[in-house]
């Protein structure tokens, strides 16, 4: 079976119809972009940047994340590399740097939050960036954006950041692209005034489903109430996906659910353009993507938007997708 799947590699991901989904990767570290290459990954969707911080005693210098960041988008050989600003705090702590004792670490001092709070920090991040898109295609994304005075504080360390370096005479990409996640009820909410100043939308699926259904993704005594499928997804995904449609800029999907063969038919019906995934889900879900006819998806997806319960919506996925294979 993993022979037959690797000979898809160089295929490409095209539904059964001929509409291109593209197949990016969700990555931590440089090692894994390895794995996701090896798997016909099309470009980094998601570089969880947590991981550079995590993996020692001190904060990294910009030299030192300027160097991962230039190795990965120099390996990506043209393909887009989208690196997501720091997300510590929640289930990720630094042993260097003490974070608050929380009640609810999901709800408290991480992401764009703990950027905003250390701007400094957050400044040493955008430099690296910003000196590796000199490299490649390098886009920026924002975590847990809740509001427009978040993205628009963090664009403004984004321009200080830019400023300092053409005073230096470091190159960068000054076109570079900043987006955000839509991980937060909230953020799905005003997606309309957002679409205004994010250049692209990667919807987090797996923040979002926690905070939409208030189901704490790592308690596992509640696991089962954890439903991607359920009716209040589906239709917060279609907010989104249409609000970022109106005004014309991309929208793709990086939380877990993007793995799962079964949900193709959403994205298809949907027309949303990528996803972003796992090294080792890319190529069943490519697989399942040929097999998958964008036609159909829309029909079943109007279905969809008709079942009162998430077993009703998995029932038609996974009977969509058996008479697929
Ligand atoms: C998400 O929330 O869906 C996501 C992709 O980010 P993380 O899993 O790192 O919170
Ligand atoms: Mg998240």
């Amino acid at each position: 079976v993993k022979e037959q799947l690797l000979k898809l590699v160089e295929v490409p991901s095209l539904s059964q119809d001929g509409v291109p989904l593209t197949l990016a990767a969700n990555i931590s570290s440089l090692k894994e972009l390895d794995a996701a290459l090896a798997n016909g990954a099309e470009g980094v969707g998601l570089f969880r940047t947590e991981f550079l911080y995590m993996d020692r005693s001190r904060f990294p210098t910009e030299d030192e994340q300027f160097e991962v960041y230039r190795a990965v988008v120099q390996k990506l050989r043209g393909e887009t590399l989208i690196i997501r600003t720091l997300d510590i705090g929640g289930d990720k702590q630094l042993d260097y740097y003490e974070l608050p004792e929380e009640e609810n670490p999901f709800l408290g001092f991480r992401a764009i939050r703990f950027s905003l709070e250390r701007k400094d920090l957050f400044k040493i991040q955008l430099r690296a960036i910003l000196r590796a898109s000199e490299y490649g295609d390098v886009r920026i994304m924002y975590p847990l954006i809740t509001s427009i005075d978040e993205v628009r504080d963090a664009n403004a360390v984004l321009s200080e950041a830019k400023r300092e370096l053409a005073a230096e005479g470091i190159p960068y990409d000054a076109d570079i692209q900043a987006g955000i996640m839509i991980e937060v009820p909230a953020a799905v909410a005003i997606a309309d005034l957002l679409a205004e100043e994010a250049a692209f939308f990667s919807i987090g699926t797996n923040d979002l489903i926690q905070f939409t259904l208030a189901v704490d993704r790592m308690n596992e005594q509640i696991s089962h109430l954890y439903e991607p499928y359920h009716p209040a997804i589906l239709r917060m995904i279609r907010a989104v996906t249409n609000a970022a449609k109106s005004q014309g800029i991309p929208v793709s999907i990086c939380g877990e659910i993007a793995g799962d063969v079964n949900a193709l038919p959403i994205w298809l019906g949907l027309g949303i353009e990528e996803l972003s995934l796992s090294a080792q889900a890319i190529l069943p879900v490519k697989d399942g993507l040929l097999r998958t006819k964008a036609a159909d998806s829309r029909k079943l997806l109007e279905e969809m938007f008709r079942c009162k319960t998430a077993s009703e919506v998995r029932a038609l996925a996974s009977q969509f997708h058996a008479e697929a294979a």
